[in-house]
């Protein structure tokens, strides 16, 4: 994940993903002004002789000044580019363009002279005949007065810190706040930072001290633009809604005093909903609060939200929930419908006090998203077919396990999805309800009025169901109602919260059930685990020798010829974009009934079904890193 990350669109001025763990803050500027930590002491070498290429990574070679112009390699790390010298201040810009090897002295030359006759600067000839980029003269800009360069494109904007300013005064200064540097001051990107004006006026709006950085007048625009876009693809849903919703929405949006804040989360829920993200966690830290996104899986920081912000951001989002705002010290639980960019996602909201605050939850449920078919999400044909056969069976029950997120409840709706028709009455019990199946009852766990899943269950058997689906069997109770409900002509499909298939089996013992009852109701049993799918764009072959493999606990004859991450703009700089199911389909045989009615440890019953043909969730792994799906490491995480 060195170089190149992105996941914005080339000059739109987009967000890119950080990548994840280990990286430094708010796009790592060193605290202060001076060069970063380790740089040669005293600012740049001296003549302009380039740093060599051994040196530390936010230092670059810029090439000595030469007829063909060529631009300084900048940071693909961060997208800031520090000055070579800590200040030329005292020199034109000009000589700085010439000195950084972007245009021949006499270009410049004549440029200066034409300058003089026309009442324009050099620069905006330069500009005007095509022979500076305004993303060089950005860089020369930065140069001259010792400040970092940051190319937007790179570059991951904060949208806490860009949200501080409202789009007009950022317009109007062509600045934009970016981030914050280590010592929490609030950087800014700007156009033109000898604009005194500008910095004090935005230095009162938004209550930090500044630390300016120059832009390009495009990338500035872009990014600008980018954050009323992001803000509005959220705001038209809020409006949609108003008619029939809860007049506080709109009443907080007509508050100026509130509006930043509305701004700020509408900008973050859109921005989730255009990295896939899953999960939007919002954690305070005592002090300012920190924006992580779960995307494929994984959390990665997005956002800071600055201190001030806070107590309004969390009573926004419960206003949007329908939340007590005046409840700090209980956890809440409600959810709000949106239209994101044209797709309805239903967003889950839970709120955490802690110690250094409340922290809130939001689960993205994109309904759009939620029906894949099994073969999409990697079911191989083998697998598929035996699962497929369990499904379509007139009773008997079929699980589904794995931890939570591993894509349960996908597997499920694809089964239900298959065998949805007319003439059959499917009846759903969940918490929540992920996904509308058409002609399907579908019943919401609601703990505060006391329905549990096994209530919901209880009541839905009076519906007379022919298809039952039980979200998750996480009790006692539970899992009597729906075993009984499978040995009296019921199919009852449901999850259970184990590693293996296997587990399953003895999980509902110890959950009371009598082990004969298990072993006739139970038909199989699914486990599985979602990895995370290797970018096609950026992929690198490798190959796994039989020694690290069977090191990682795989069964391998052979040396494996593989893909591993490397990283580009397409995935963020991690290598991976999307997932894939590995799966484990255990089929209830009467060896494998005969074990459960002797209480057979889950290794007994595993040995036995490995016997009989069942590939367990890590072969099945190894298979899609053989197929170049996904890496060894992600199945080793998984799995
Ligand atoms: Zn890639």
């Amino acid at each position: 994940m060195s170089s190149g990350f992105g996941g914005f669109g080339g000059g739109s001025g987009g967000f890119g993903r950080r990548p994840g763990g280990g990286g430094p803050p708010a796009g790592g500027l060193p605290p202060g002004g001076g060069p970063p930590a380790g740089g040669p002491p005293g600012g740049g070498p001296p003549g302009g002789v380039p740093p060599g290429g051994g040196g530390p990574p936010n230092l670059h070679a810029v090439p000595p000044p030469s007829a063909a112009a060529t631009a300084p390699a900048l940071d693909h790390d961060t997208g800031l580019t520090p000055p070579r010298r800590p200040s030329a201040r005292g020199r034109f810009i000009s000589d700085v363009i010439v000195e950084l090897g972007f245009v021949p002295a006499d270009r410049v030359q004549a440029a200066v002279e034409e300058a003089r006759t026309s009442g324009r600067t050099a620069e905006q000839v330069l500009l005007e005949n095509g022979a500076l980029s305004s993303d060089q003269l950005a860089r020369a800009t930065a140069e001259r007065f010792g400040l970092h360069h940051v190319d937007l494109n790179i570059y991951k904007a904060d949208l806490g810190a860009a949200n501080l300013i409202p789009s007009q005064a950022a317009r109007r200064f062509t600045a934009v706040p970016v981030g914050f540097d280590e010592d929490k001051k609030l950087l800014v990107a700007m156009v033109d930072p000898s604009n005194v004006l500008a910095l004090d006026d935005m230095k009162l709006l938004t209550g930090q001290e500044l630390r300016p950085v120059v832009a390009s007048p495009d990338d500035i625009a872009a990014l600008i633009s980018r954050m009323s876009r992001l803000d509005d693809a959220v705001a038209e849903a809020v409006q949609e809604e108003d008619d029939d919703l809860d007049a506080a929405v709109t009443d907080i949006r007509e508050s100026a005093e509130d509006a930043p804040i509305i701004k700020l989360v509408n900008s973050i829920i859109a921005q989730g909903v255009e990295e896939g993200a899953s999960d939007l966690h919002f954690e305070p830290d005592g002090r300012d609060m920190r924006v992580r996104f779960r995307i494929d899986g994984v959390l990665s920081e997005s956002t800071t939200i600055p201190r001030r912000m806070v107590a309004g951001t969390v009573s926004r989002i419960k206003i949007m929930a329908d939340l007590d705002i005046s409840e700090r010290r209980l956890p809440q639980d409600g959810r709000v419908g949106l239209k994101v960019e044209g797709h309805a996602v239903d967003i889950r909201i839970v709120t955490m006090p802690g110690v250094h605050g409340e922290g809130v939850v939001m689960r993205l449920l994109d309904k759009d998203q939620a029906l894949v078919s099994l073969d999409k999400l990697g079911m191989a044909p083998e697998q598929h077919g035996l699962f497929d056969k369990a499904f379509r069976q007139a009773y008997g029950a079929v699980l589904v396990t794995g931890p939570t997120g591993s894509g349960k409840s996908t597997t499920l709706y694809a089964a239900l999805n298959a065998i949805n028709s007319v003439d059959k009455n499917i009846i759903t019990i969940e918490d929540p309800v992920e996904y509308q199946l058409p002609g399907i009852n579908q019943l919401q766990v609601n703990h505060k009025a006391g329905l549990t899943f096994a209530q919901g269950l209880r009541s839905m058997l009076r519906a007379d169901p022919d298809v039952i689906m039980v979200g998750e069997i996480r009790d006692g109770e539970t899992a009597r109602i729906a075993i009984e409900s499978a040995l009296t002509g019921h199919l009852v499909l449901s999850t259970l919260h184990t590693n293996d298939a296997a587990s399953a089996i003895t999980r509902l013992t110890e959950m009371g059930i009598e082990p004969f009852l298990t072993s006739s109701a139970v038909d199989c049993v699914v486990a599985q685990r979602l990895a995370r799918k290797l970018c096609s764009t950026c992929k690198r072959r490798t190959m796994l020798s039989v020694e690290a493999l069977r090191e990682a606990g795989f069964h391998a004859a052979y040396d494996v010829e593989a893909y591993e991450p490397a990283g580009c703009g397409r995935c963020g700089g991690t290598g991976y974009k999307g997932r894939i199911g590995l799966y484990e389909v255990m089929i209830n045989s009467d060896e494998i009934r005969a074990l459960t009615i002797a209480r057979a440890s889950s290794d007994e019953i595993v040995a036995v079904a490995k016997e009989q043909g069942m590939r367990p969730l890590r072969d099945d792994g190894l298979d899609k890193v053989r197929q170049g799906l996904t890496s060894i490491a992600e199945v080793t995480r998984v799995s």
